[in-house]
């Protein structure tokens, strides 16, 4: 028999960077940062069911790269991901990824994707989430300090979910904050760039720190931080690379995705081992509070797990059923019959 086409069933979808950039026009970015969120939530309402592991680290003097699995049982993820402080002043990325969803019952990949800018979309998902549960009533300004890659996506979520209508922006580099400024223009958030952290975090009730550097920073320090805000911390998110004084952690209530990983990755690397933690499952699944005075202070710890991966490409799957917006990849070997994997090589030799 020969074998020169692969079957359906052989063919995994894959979803470019293109494709992933039409998908989100079609969908329209506000709309797809709410779907994830739905997604996130659903998937964080049933977290017992996952396999969890803190994520696989390689770790240089430059950066990380990193393996996020997952499973619920029924389907397998994983995310590849890299986080490379430097890699903006050789005009690349600090953050790129790309990810797959498999069947668990025969092991068959069912989507590959492009998860660069997935994940900056399931980031921002996941903060105005979290945030909407511990924002301060009528929080309607964010600090957003860090202007680069991520914080567009970030300003967009928490209007779309959170209601934030201003947005106050801060970066060492005035040039990104340009950037993020032009990028927002228009799409009904009132943009406020400012000459210093202290004065972006005036008024706001939420504040996001998005910086990356690979150090234990001092982005928010203890005199800055009164009663009341919120912190959506999402730069420090590896070991040795936090942005939050330690005072400020051990004066707030910290929320976090997922201990096990924090604890190594996150600000809580600079407290004590046994530090209380919320879980945010457990505060969406109404086993833990969440805000419970306006005074007090509030820090999601966000590093990035793996669930959120998971969700984001299962919304991606589910949307291209709608919308073909993708490659069928011949990537995997697929013999007429199963054992013949050497005859279908020999029977393709030119
Ligand atoms: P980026 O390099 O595009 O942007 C980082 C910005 O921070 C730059 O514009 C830089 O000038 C600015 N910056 C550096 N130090 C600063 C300081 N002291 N004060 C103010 N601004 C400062 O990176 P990105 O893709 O936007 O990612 C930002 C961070 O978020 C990275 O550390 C990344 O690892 C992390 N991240 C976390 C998650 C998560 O799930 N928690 C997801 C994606 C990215």
């Amino acid at each position: 028999m020969t074998n020169s086409a692969p079957s359906d069933k052989a063919l995994v979808p894959f979803v470019s960077v293109d494709h992933m950039m039409r998908l989100i026009h079609h969908i329209g970015v506000e709309d797809m940062l709410r779907g994830l969120a739905d997604y996130i939530e659903a998937d964080f309402r049933r977290w017992q069911l996952f396999d969890k592991t803190p994520r696989v680290a390689s770790h240089s003097a430059e950066g990380v790269i990193e393996l996020m699995p997952t499973s619920d049982g029924e389907v397998y993820g994983f995310k590849y991901v890299n986080g490379h402080p430097k890699n903006t002043a050789d005009g690349l990325q600090t953050v790129t990824a790309f990810g797959l969803l498999a069947d668990v019952a025969s092991g068959y990949p069912v989507l590959l994707s492009e998860m660069t800018i997935l994940t900056a979309l399931r980031t921002a998902a996941t903060s105005a989430l979290v945030a909407r549960l511990l924002a301060p009533e009528n929080a309607t300004t964010m600090a957003m300090i860090g202007n680069g890659a991520q914080s567009e996506f970030q300003s967009l979520a928490m209007k779309a979910i959170c209601g934030i209508t201003e947005v106050r922006l801060f970066d060492t580099d005035p040039a990104a904050t340009q950037k993020c400024a032009r990028n927002l223009e228009g799409l009904g958030l009132k943009v406020v760039a400012c000459p210093s952290p202290e004065d972006a975090i005036l008024g706001a009730g939420i504040i996001t720190t998005c910086t990356a550097d690979k150090q234990y920073a001092r982005i928010l320090t203890d005199n800055m931080i009164g009663a009341g805000v919120h912190i959506n911390a999402i730069g420090g998110d590896c070991p040795g690379k936090t942005e939050l004084a330690p005072g400020i952690l051990e004066r707030s209530d910290i929320f976090v995705e997922y201990p096990e990983q924090t604890r190594i990755e996150g600000e809580i690397q600079q407290l004590a081992p046994d530090h209380p933690v919320t879980e945010i499952w457990q505060v969406l699944t109404g086993q833990a509070p969440g805000r419970t005075s306006q005074r007090q202070i509030t820090v999601f710890d966000s590093v990035g797990f793996a669930i959120e991966d998971f969700s984001a490409l299962r919304y991606v799957r589910d949307q291209i059923r709608k919308t073909p917006l993708c490659h069928m990849l011949d990537m995997l070997a697929d013999p007429d019959d199963p054992r013949d994997l050497f005859g279908m090589l020999q029977r393709a030799r030119p």
